[in-house]
């Protein structure tokens, strides 16, 4: 715990999710905390709105790894159950090709694999062997990459690292996602369905390093969740459990610089105006924060200038129908998998056949929309913002996937659409600062990726630390709350 005499001294800049875990940790500890939030809300990306009777989450649509917002409840000895219900889901995804094949992702092991080995004719031990892989991956580079910082020794001299070292064989760095993918699959589908695991953290399944299939793991061996009051209770919970351990919010608030003296953080500037703060934690963008925030510090050029994770194009869409066939995690494929990433990293356009996620949290919580009708988060991989012809972009995007969609669901999507609302990478970048509107901070498309993102911590300032999707450990929900943990650790 923290003196008297040091209290009353954390501002952090920023209340996306990473910044509100760490208010968290930093009140438990003993410190007064001050989170800044340039919008009128919390949450960054992951926040809602409400449209003619329809709520949607605006962001994030997929929570894993639960446990993290468990620990911060635990952290204030409070019980999570109380302040946060979430359900396990039993059908963690509804898959549909364009052939007519329609597959169910079950949360069960042993009936997902029967279902993949009754739509596909995949021999089941194949099956098996991916998801083991994937777990194997999970148990060895888990902890070491998601809660330990990448840039101190101390990470890479452990047991958990020493464990890591001797299955070195098996963790899979030097060949791509897709590659590893063909090799254990004969069905071209469940290698689609297997790829898609990359889009998780925007990143291409032809180019990240087939360690990334750690990350099915995390739906089908710890499991996909639904918070009961939908995405954006994560962020109200946590601000209420922030609060109660005294953490003061300000909203509307934008912060213009980081006031260094010497190589010590001193403050931060608001409206003009500098405030005393010894320490200060942001949780705005990384490159933003160095361009923006410390123009008087040279900036980490090659870590800032590495290549960003994709984006998202998202048509919230209230439809007066509603279709049995869908449930919550919705997956409407592309004919041609490859095409398209070329076209979102390559091109850096909109695939004129993208694969459609449809998102429907009122078949889990009916308030969500009106009696007999559906509120459709529908969403596709975008490149990040390079200056595109978004306009353009998104009359041709919401064209292929009114298409598509009545082709696979034989309907008329456009007589169906009582409300819509459009979120692109423009806005995603200036509602929350992230740089070209990237989802995920960097992409992971190649095998340093890992090591090329900043640190926690500044090793050069004194009272200067970093979180939140753009740092490490990366982006997504559980990272960002991750990149918390390991922030606290580092405090002093
Ligand atoms: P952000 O959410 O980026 O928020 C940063 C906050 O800092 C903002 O509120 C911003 O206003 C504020 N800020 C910035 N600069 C300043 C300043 N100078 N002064 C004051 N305030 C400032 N993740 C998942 O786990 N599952 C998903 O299904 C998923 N889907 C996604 C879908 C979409 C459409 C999007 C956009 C993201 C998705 N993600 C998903 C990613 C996830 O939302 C993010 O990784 C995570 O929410 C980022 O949190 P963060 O803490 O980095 O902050």
């Amino acid at each position: 715990m923290v003196t008297p005499s040091e209290r009353n001294n954390v501002a952090i800049i920023g209340a996306g999710i990473a910044g509100i875990a760490t208010a968290i940790r930093l009140a438990v500890r003993g410190y007064h905390v001050d989170i800044y939030e340039a919008n009128s809300y919390p949450g960054g990306k992951l926040s809602e709105f409400r449209l003619d009777g329809y709520r949607f989450d605006a962001g994030p649509s997929l929570f894993t790894l639960p446990g993290l917002v468990e620990d911060l409840f635990a952290l204030c000895d409070e019980k999570t159950e109380e302040h946060f219900v979430y359900h396990k889901l039993d059908k963690l995804c509804e898959y549909f090709y364009e052939d007519g094949t329609a597959i169910t992702a079950f949360s069960d092991k042993a009936k997902l694999i029967e279902e993949l080995h009754k739509k596909t004719d995949e021999p089941r031990e194949n099956i098996q062997k991916a998801l083991d892989n994937s777990a194997t991956l999970h148990k060895y580079l888990g902890e070491l990459f998601m809660s330990r910082s990448l840039h101190d020794y101390r990470t890479f001299i452990n047991g958990t690292a020493f464990k890591a070292y001797v299955k070195i064989h098996k963790l899979d760095f030097f060949r791509t996602m897709n590659r590893a993918n063909e090799s254990m699959f004969e069905n071209e589908k469940l290698v689609q369905l297997f790829n898609r695991y990359a889009t998780y953290n925007g990143s291409n399944p032809y180019k990240t390093p087939a360690t990334m299939n750690i990350i099915p793991h995390l739906e089908y061996g710890v499991g996909a969740f639904f918070p009961a009051k939908g995405m954006n209770d994560i962020t109200q919970s946590l601000v209420s459990l922030a609060e109660r351990r005294g953490v003061t919010f300000h909203y509307n608030t934008p912060i213009e610089q980081i006031i260094l003296t010497g190589k010590s953080v001193t403050g931060i500037k608001i409206n003009g105006v500098n405030h005393d703060y010894s320490r200060v934690v942001s949780n705005m963008d990384i490159v933003g924060t160095y361009t923006r925030l410390l123009p008087q510090l040279p900036e980490p050029t090659k870590l800032l200038n590495q290549p960003k994770s994709s984006s998202a194009l998202i048509f919230y869409w209230g439809i007066k129908q509603t279709f049995e066939q869908l449930d919550l995690h919705n997956i409407f494929f592309s004919r041609d998998y490859k095409k398209e990433f070329a076209a979102i990293f390559d091109e850096q356009t909109v695939s004129d056949d993208p694969t459609v996620y449809i998102n429907i949290t009122s078949k889990y919580k009916k308030d969500d929309a009106p009696h007999g009708c559906e509120n459709w988060f529908t969403m596709i991989n975008v490149p990040n913002n390079q200056g595109q012809d978004w306009d353009q972009l998104i009359a041709q995007a919401r064209a292929s996937i009114q298409t598509k969609i009545n082709r696979m669901l034989g309907i008329n999507l456009a007589e169906l659409i009582e409300v819509e609302e459009i979120l692109d990478p423009r806005l995603i970048e200036s509602k929350t600062s992230s740089s070209f509107g990237a989802l995920y901070g960097n992409s992971s498309n190649n095998k340093f990726a890992a090591f090329l993102r900043h640190a926690n911590f500044s090793k050069k300032i004194k009272g200067l630390y970093f979180c939140g999707g753009s740092v490490h450990p990366g982006g997504g929900i559980p990272m960002c709350l991750s990149s918390a943990k390991i922030v606290d650790r580092y405090f002093s």
